[in-house]
């Protein structure tokens, strides 16, 4: 059975089980501070489980792109190294939302283990003697649990009992993360071994054992607890299903495979790799796990770059980087390859997922850019690093390489320390990896304190369940505290966290900076809102204070002028939008943007940089439509396929639910969530301030609008009249600057003449002053001139000579210099050495030097003691 196949039935099944089929929510997350990744398919629901806001079907099923590789769920260090954890990984799974009403048809354990098996066996027809199942048995620490035996009911009725096995709260208690939605879980375990293997060991004693033929594929879980912050549980509202499979080992399985990597989900790709590199996978441990590593990883960096996350310096893109990095570099030291290869292998990749995922098909070029121009540089900054490591060995004394060195290599040029050993071995050096694991430790734990967080329950004060967005129509209203809780970082301080029953607050999203303001008390007291952003789909309000009666009625007043200019920009941003598809073409597309108050900045897929002809196009574009004054045109809510029909372009990387917003300005529509103008007059003009390259391929224009803009021309105006008056109020000061730097560079001219004419005269009468001292011809004297002045004369006069010693001294910037120079012969002859004596006459200016035995000088901080030092030089001929 094909991957596509198996993918489409696991669908097909459920949905006859009246599961409404939703798509996957992107893979990178974007609004919601405790997750980086999905790292499951329950992510998108969380909302759901912990009763805040009600779904729109009570089944649901769908595939999710999941991604471990931070957090709670980190496999990225068993990926390649084993056969069965990827870092990317499709988890199906199907849902049920409680419904404490009782109106919806929400079910629970017996259904889903029921249909759990009924899938496996009768439909993909897995041998029912090949599946185990583990049950939850309880826990007798803190939390008090008790043995599931609901569950284990289920199951008795439709498995013999010898296959149900008892597991522990490590494998059998499921949570998302130190906080939020948990509860007891039931998995499904298959055994792939040979007959032969199975009649040697039982299954059994080898599930959740790490051993690579038994495995788990499917995890029940269901979820009836809340874990809160001070780590004890409460029961949620209503009990939820939450199941998860992993589409790659279900492939293994039904393709009657022993490896993942061994399904059609893989087997191009590892082709691919085989070809580029001449390395025949399935020879040898070393080179296998390097080409596991580099198939799993290049799906990760791909499906992360569709979802719009390119690479970066910080959070979520240098995770993304990193796992690049990795790949490039298994591939540089395993597999001998030098030279760029990730980006020739997305091809093979989109073939196979463009049928679940198009993101893919259509931004082929795009990841490919992506990852040729990461891996070019990622490679000349490993070339680099080869160099200093070599550099380092050469310096090492002994046998060892200094755990200090490995750390920087590791810490500036992303030398992990296993690539370090490996090339110090090589060359017959160990590595103190003692010290370099006290300095990883070291600082694990800087960056760990300064983004602690302890972040305290939610009390709850009121009851009303609307949570309304109000602010597209208003910018004040009464609003009522419903929850807060304390947040403490160590960047910020303790914060207070605010959810009212309705409120005028945008939250950040879409780009789209949150609200400022304030909450007023009846009495006249001010709680100042600092930022707003979503949660769990709730609008959550920071503040620096708790109001001192939180159950009062205050009135929430958004900081009007803030909301104002960041209403322009995001106005803008549409109209730029519009504009650079039709100047540039259609190609372009939006990576991502950023509307703030003072300014706007855009991302998108574009191959060069923009001419300065085509910037003023794109300007004028905008302005002709902020002149037009555009009304708004603002739908609220749409149907998706509606707003697609008028035009409007949906994102990838973007969540969107059945019905949507849209923004209209003319002919420009988006489906947006972001507040707008009223008139695309008040944008007064639109100015674009910068345009430059962040990525391959993608490009950044910054921009300003409305008051931002007039403050720009006021600053330029001012410095041009500022320049007026310093060049005498000249009509023409373009003309009047061209002029001073003609005049300029006449003097500059005319000084370097001088200059060497004068270091001509100086020679003339040095080599007038030289003496004879014990047979040698001899100078020591204070000549201020500059350091390469003296060099050139020393080298100058001894040019002709085989019998001169020189000393000069020289005072700078109140510091002292002493150069010496030694004809060679003399040198050779007297068995003198200019670097020594620098060194010792060196003291008397309280500094220290070296350099040739011919020509040395010390620099030092006494200019009060050349005289001695040019003095003590005679008595190195006596
Ligand atoms: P394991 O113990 O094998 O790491 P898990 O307990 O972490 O699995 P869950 O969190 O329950 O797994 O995830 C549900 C399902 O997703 C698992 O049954 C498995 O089939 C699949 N899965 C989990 N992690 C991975 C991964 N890193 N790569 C591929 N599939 C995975
Ligand atoms: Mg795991």
């Amino acid at each position: 059975m094909k991957s596509q196949e198996v993918r489409a039935q696991f669908l097909r099944f459920f949905e006859e089980k009246m599961h409404k089929i939703v798509p996957s929510a992107p893979m990178v997350i974007k609004d919601d501070p405790t997750l980086m990744f999905t790292n499951a398919g329950m992510n998108q629901f969380k909302e759901f489980f912990l009763g805040i806001g009600t779904p729109q079907s009570h089944r649901v099923a769908d595939t999710q792109k999941c991604l471990r590789v931070s957090g709670k769920h980190n496999d990225l260090e068993e990926v390649g190294r084993d056969t069965y954890h990827h870092t990317m990984f499709e988890m199906l799974g199907n849902w049920s939302f409680g419904d404490p009403a009782g109106k919806g048809n929400g079910y629970f354990k017996k259904e889903a283990i029921s249909w759990a098996w009924e899938l496996l066996t009768e439909v993909y027809g897995i041998p029912k003697e090949n599946l185990y199942v583990t049950v939850f048995e309880g826990s007798t620490d803190a939390d008090n649990l008790a043995l599931d035996q609901e569950a284990m009911d289920f199951w008795k009725a439709i498995i013999p009992e010898d296959r149900i096995l008892m597991g522990d709260k490590k494998d059998n208690f499921w949570e998302m993360g130190d906080q939020g939605p948990c509860g007891p879980c039931s998995e499904i375990h298959v055994d792939i071994r040979s007959e032969e293997e199975k009649q040697k060991v039982s299954g059994a004693s080898l599930v959740n054992q790490d051993h690579p033929q038994v495995v788990e594929i499917w995890n029940l879980v269901f979820m009836q607890y809340n874990r809160k912050a001070d780590g004890s549980l409460e029961s949620l509202p209503a009990k939820h299903v939450d199941t998860g499979m992993g589409f790659e080992r279900l492939c293994m399985v039904l393709q009657g495979k022993q490896s993942n990597y061994d399904t059609d989900v893989f087997t191009p790709i590892i082709r691919e790799i085989e070809a580029i590199s001449g390395v025949d996978y399935g020879k040898q441990e070393e080179t296998d796990i390097a080409i596991r590593v580099i198939a799993d990883h290049l799906r990760a960096v791909s499906f992360s770059i569709a979802d719009g996350q390119l690479p970066s310096n910080t959070g979520a893109g240098y995770v993304i980087r990193r796992i690049l990095r990795r790949a490039i570099r298994y591939g540089f030291t395993f597999l001998g390859l030098k030279q760029p290869f990730m980006h020739l292998l997305v091809k093979e990749l989109r073939y196979m997922a463009q049928h679940a995922f198009p993101e893919l098909k259509v931004q082929q070029q795009l990841i490919e850019n992506v990852i040729q121009e990461e891996e070019r540089s990622f490679l000349k900054t490993l070339e680099q690093g080869l160099g200093l490591l070599d550099a380092a060995l050469k310096n090492t004394e002994g046998q060892t390489l200094s755990g200090d060195k490995a750390f920087e290599l590791y810490d500036t040029f992303g030398f992990p320390i296993d690539l370090t050993q490996l090339i110090a071995s090589e060359k017959g050096f160990g590595v103190d990896t003692e010290r370099f694991a006290l300095r990883m430790e070291e600082q694990k734990n800087r960056s760990r304190k300064a983004t602690e967080t302890s972040t305290g329950d939610w009390t709850v004060i009121g009851t009303d369940q609307v949570q309304e967005f109000v602010g597209y129509d208003y910018l004040e209203t009464d609003i009522k505290i419903q929850k807060y809780r304390k947040v403490t970082t160590k960047k910020e301080g303790d914060q207070y966290q605010l959810v009212f029953n309705m409120t005028p607050f945008y939250a950040e999203g879409g780009g789209q900076v949150g609200d400022k303001g304030y909450l007023e008390a009846a009495n006249g007291n001010l709680t100042y809102i600092i930022d707003t952003k979503r949660e769990n789909n709730e609008i959550v309000h920071f503040a620096k204070s708790l109001p001192r009666d939180p159950e009062a009625t205050f009135k929430a007043i958004v900081d009007k002028k803030q909301r104002r200019r960041t209403a322009c920009n995001h106005t803008a941003t549409h109209l730029l939008h519009q504009g650079l598809r039709e100047i540039l073409g259609e190609h372009v597309e939006q990576k991502g943007s950023a509307v703030h108050s003072k300014y706007l900045r855009f991302d998108f897929s574009h191959f060069g940089k923009m001419t300065v002809d085509e910037l003023r196009l794109v300007e004028n574009f905008v302005n002709a439509r902020i002149a037009a004054s555009l009304p708004l045109e603002e739908q609220r809510t749409v149907p998706m396929q509606q707003a697609l029909d008028q035009g409007a372009m949906a994102l990838f990387g973007e969540k969107y639910g059945d019905t949507v917003r849209t923004i209209k300005f003319g002919s420009s529509v988006e489906l947006c969530g972001g507040t707008h103008v009223q008139n695309t007059n008040e944008l007064w003009h639109f100015k674009i301030v910068s345009e430059g390259a962040v990525a391959a391929g993608i490009r950044r224009i910054e921009a300003i609008t409305a008051d931002a803009t007039k403050e720009f021309y006021w600053q330029n105006n001012r410095q041009l009249y500022e320049i007026k008056d310093l060049l005498n109020n000249a009509k023409d000061p373009v003309k009047a600057v061209g002029n001073l730097q003609e005049e300029n560079q006449k003097l500059q001219k005319q000084i370097e003449a001088l200059l060497k004419e004068k270091a001509q005269n100086v020679k003339q009468q040095l080599k007038a002053e030289i003496e004879t001292v014990a047979g040698v011809d001899f100078l020591a004297k204070q000549v201020d001139l500059d350091a390469a002045a003296i060099k050139n004369l020393c080298f100058e006069l001894g040019s002709n000579a085989d019998n001169l010693f020189l000393l000069f001294g020289a005072e700078q910037n109140g510091k002292a210099l002493l150069s010496c120079y030694i004809s060679k012969e003399l040198a050779a002859a007297k068995n003198l050495n200019a670097g020594t004596i620098v060194r010792e006459l060196g003291k008397f200016i309280q500094g220290g030097g070296g350099g040739q035995p011919f020509f040395a000088t010390a620099g030092g901080k006494n200019p009060a003691g050349l005289g001695e030092a040019l003095a003590a030089a005679k008595g190195y001929l006596e």
